[in-house]
């Protein structure tokens, strides 16, 4: 298979470069040629089928050419060693669980997925010293330093805002060593993924090192999060539920939805999407007027959505030929500020006992603003609440478990270089 660029600048390329590369040198995303129609016979068995069987099938849509079959399946099963669950939490809202990975957010099912494949190109490439550079908001760190943790021939190079992620997220990447440096960027999360997108596009910086990104803008992280969509919708149509579907994403970067929209394409029966943004309300606003005016992100307790210029949506208008009413025909959205966020994670939990967390609770708002009484709504939970644990405290006035998973991270001790949100300076820790 091959993949093109969303800026159509650049000559097509393959699996392996566009994931060992990972943004295109035009600056665009890589997106599949072929987006493949899986037969009807997957769909009248999905019900019957694990999530493992479920995902690998799906994988081989897109790698199938190009990853042997025993070593896609093999990268498949190893990454979904978890459940992502379906449940139940009001009339007909139903969450899937994505956080039952081993860093408590969807983040695992990419990061995973990606580290397994891009160590096979490596060593299938002969190359050493390989440098990941990853800019997280918050998640997607930990996924991803997780992921490639004691990998040997690659480093991981993390990249946060200072003081923008909350202390249990910080530790899960800045405690682990070995491979992993925690780099401290004094800014916000659009200047770490702007440090990172300068570095791939610097000649010196790619001529002297092996580097290549980790964010949801490599293949080998978005499409991978494709494969839960069709397990939700399983999980409901082994329960005869699964009529008018409509998922309600959490969205920061976009790569979440993007996933769904493309599983979508691939014949699942999902009748629309919302995506649901906290105070960095950019998507919501080009529903509205069909301009797409990037800005600086504010900082909300939904850190992981603090997002001013979604990289993803170069993919959302590509999917839909940049046709404004075409992408409104599949998406609509919803955003909510922090007080209103809190409100809903107190009332859903008093009326249902459900704790949602920051993200999700955007998820589950927009459903209960927007949907039908015929359809079935599914908000993705994109991480565990003990995740914002001061946060999900403060608004239930409780305490909330933390998973032994997570408690294991907070014991290890805080290790990362602070860095001035300077590109110079950015790179001449990378070079030395
Ligand atoms: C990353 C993240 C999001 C946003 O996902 P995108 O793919 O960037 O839109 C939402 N919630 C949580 C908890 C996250 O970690």
């Amino acid at each position: 298979m091959k993949y093109y660029s969303t800026n159509r600048k650049t000559p097509e390329v393959s699996l392996q470069e566009a994931v060992v590369k990972g943004l295109a040198p035009d600056k665009g995303l890589f997106m599949p040629e072929v987006i493949k129609l899986l037969p009807q016979s997957f769909f009248d068995d999905i019900g019957n089928m694990s999530f493992q069987e479920i995902a690998y099938n799906v994988a081989d849509a897109f790698f199938g050419e190009d990853v042997e079959a025993d070593v896609l399946k093999q990268i498949v099963y190893d990454t979904l060693n978890f459940d992502a669950p379906v449940v139940h939490v009001n009339d007909n809202i139903y969450s899937l669980e994505l956080f039952h990975g081993p860093t408590l957010a969807f983040k695992d099912v990419g990061g995973r997925f990606m580290a397994r494949l891009l160590g096979y190109f490596i060593k299938k490439q002969g190359q050493k010293d390989v440098k990941v550079l990853v800019a997280t908001s918050g998640d997607t760190g930990s996924a991803v330093a997780n992921g490639f943790l004691g990998v040997e021939g690659i480093h991981v190079y993390v990249l946060y805002p200072k003081g923008k992620v909350s202390q249990i997220q910080e530790c899960q990447f800045t405690t682990l060593g070995q491979n992993i440096t925690a780099i401290e960027v004094d800014g916000t999360f659009d200047d770490c993924q702007t440090l990172v997108k300068t570095a791939f596009l610097d000649d010196e910086l790619n001529k002297k090192l092996n580097l290549t990104s980790a964010n949801s803008i490599n293949v080998a992280r978005f499409l991978p999060q494709s494969f839960y969509y069709f397990y939700a919708y399983a999980q409901l149509a082994k329960q005869g539920k699964a009529k008018n579907v409509v998922f309600s994403v959490p969205s920061g970067n976009f790569g979440n939805i993007t996933a769904g929209l493309i599983a979508k394409r691939m014949g699942l029966p999902i009748k629309r999407f919302i995506a649901a943004n906290n105070s960095n309300d950019i998507f919501y606003e080009y529903l509205q007027t069909a301009k797409y005016s990037p800005r600086p992100s504010v900082q909300t307790i939904a850190n992981a959505m603090d997002v001013g210029d979604p990289s993803n949506f170069a993919r959302v208008i590509d999917l839909y030929d940049h046709s404004h009413a075409e992408v409104k025909k599949d998406i609509s959205g919803g955003w909510y500020n922090d007080d209103t966020i809190k409100e809903v994670v107190r009332d859903t939990y008093k009326e249902t006992g459900y704790l949602l967390d920051p993200h999700g609770a955007c998820g589950y708002q927009a459903l209960i603003e927007n949907l039908n009484i015929d359809e079935t709504g599914i908000f993705l939970e994109t991480a565990h609440p003990a995740k914002f644990l001061e946060t999900v405290e403060s608004i239930i006035k409780q305490d909330v478990a933390i998973p032994d998973k997570l408690r294991a991270f907070m014991k290890g001790e805080k290790k990362s270089i602070s860095l001035d949100n300077n590109f110079e300076k950015f790179k001449e820790l990378l070079l030395n």
